[in-house]
């Protein structure tokens, strides 16, 4: 007995894990707040959303439906698929967990990239899964790189598209590429959180690769563009076998029933998310332009943020203007987690919100 541990002790792995710290909320003594270090629209949800939201909330004694039925009909209605091949998720950071914790056994690897999404490493090594991290080129995904990293013990491999949080997305021959370079038993994830605010010719989802495979999922949210980040609310697109093993792992009641209702008002109103997506292209496209002008680089986007890149100057660095912004009420992401130690990342807000934090940085590089 004496060499049995004297407190209850998580398995190996479990510590190694850095904790998930989400963007900042609070700018300490300043009156006026702009939170844009999450990636929430500043649009908000839909009114038919919300009016679902408050029509759920005279039930809450009831169980909601396990199977997330009027939500995965809704989703199967507005984007053609089968409802079969959906499951819904507490988020989908839920669905990204539920996949590495059904899929890795203790010792398998998981591929992700240098820039990617954290919830993949720490999903991965909560289910002891070993992360293998590939490079990625000028902030791009390299798919050439991620074949090159797979090995017999490759069980997953995780991609954001488009990539968070650089705002840069992979084109579908590449996507096509990568599926068709792996193994049978190597599942893909293609994450595509931002896919509503693309619009790009050469850029899909990954509904037809999911149709056309066994070994591809997707995964979608109601966090961004359809602004329900506070209810957790996410799907998957995946070929039956998938949606059954995980439909095995996961919680019985995994959604709440407000989720439920909110949700499916919202993928249903696709005049308020056409809008927000018009609002987030105008704004994407100025306030990249404005960034350059003040002499940062910018990583083109696709999505609803953008990172900017900070010249090597003393006192002009990510972490002053981080500082400086902070001051001032405009909250951004430090990206330093992501391998990016000079730059931050700016979520769209509204146009009062972006016209402020321009100034701001102006004012800061002393252009103004
Ligand atoms: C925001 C985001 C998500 C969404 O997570 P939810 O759990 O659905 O809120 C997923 N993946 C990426 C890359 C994201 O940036």
């Amino acid at each position: 007995m004496s060499s049995l541990p004297n407190a209850p002790t998580p398995r190996p792995g479990i510590l190694d894990i850095a904790a998930y710290v989400p963007g900042k909320e609070h700018a300490p003594g300043v009156a006026k707040v702009y939170k844009l270090s999450s990636n929430e629209t500043p649009l908000g949800a839909s009114p038919k959303a919300l009016e679902a939201f408050r029509q759920a909330a005279g039930q809450l004694e009831r169980y909601p439906d396990g199977q997330a039925i009027e939500l995965r009909n809704a989703i199967a209605e507005v984007y053609a698929l089968n409802p079969a091949n959906l499951m819904c998720g507490n988020g989908s950071d839920e669905l990204l967990g539920l996949l590495a914790h059904t899929y890795l056994a203790p010792g398998d690897e998981a591929v992700i990239t240098e820039h990617g999404f954290l919830v993949y490493r720490i999903q991965i090594m909560a289910a002891g899964g070993v992360p293998v991290t590939v490079k990625e080129r000028d902030c791009r995904v390299d798919v050439d790189a991620i074949l090159a990293a797979v090995t017999e013990k490759t069980k997953l491999v995780f991609i954001a598209n488009p990539g968070n949080p650089t705002g840069t997305f992979v084109p579908v021959e590449d996507v096509r590429r990568l599926q068709a370079g792996l193994p049978k038993h190597v599942l893909l994830v293609l994450d595509a959180a931002y896919a509503e605010y693309v619009r790009r010719n050469d850029y899909e989802a990954g509904i037809e690769l999911v149709s056309s495979n066994q070994n591809v999922v997707m995964t979608r949210t109601f966090s961004k563009v359809y602004g329900l980040a506070a209810l957790r609310v996410g799907w998957i697109y995946a070929p039956a076998a998938v949606i059954d093993a995980l439909n095995r792992s996961r919680g019985p009641f995994n959604l709440n029933a407000p989720a439920i209702a909110a949700g499916a008002a919202a993928v249903r109103d696709q005049a308020f998310t056409a809008a927000a997506v018009d609002f987030n292209a105008e704004w994407v496209a100025k306030v990249s332009e404005r960034l350059t002008a003040l002499g940062l680089k910018v990583t083109p986007s696709v999505a609803n943020f953008v990172l900017f890149h900070f010249p090597d100057v003393a006192g002009k660095r990510a972490e002053d203007a981080d500082a400086f912004l902070t001051s001032r009420g405009f909250i951004l992401r430090a990206v330093r987690g992501y391998g990016f130690p000079n730059s931050l990342r700016l979520s769209i807000g509204t146009e009062e919100a972006n016209e402020g934090v321009l100034a701001a940085l102006a004012e800061f590089l002393g252009k103004n």
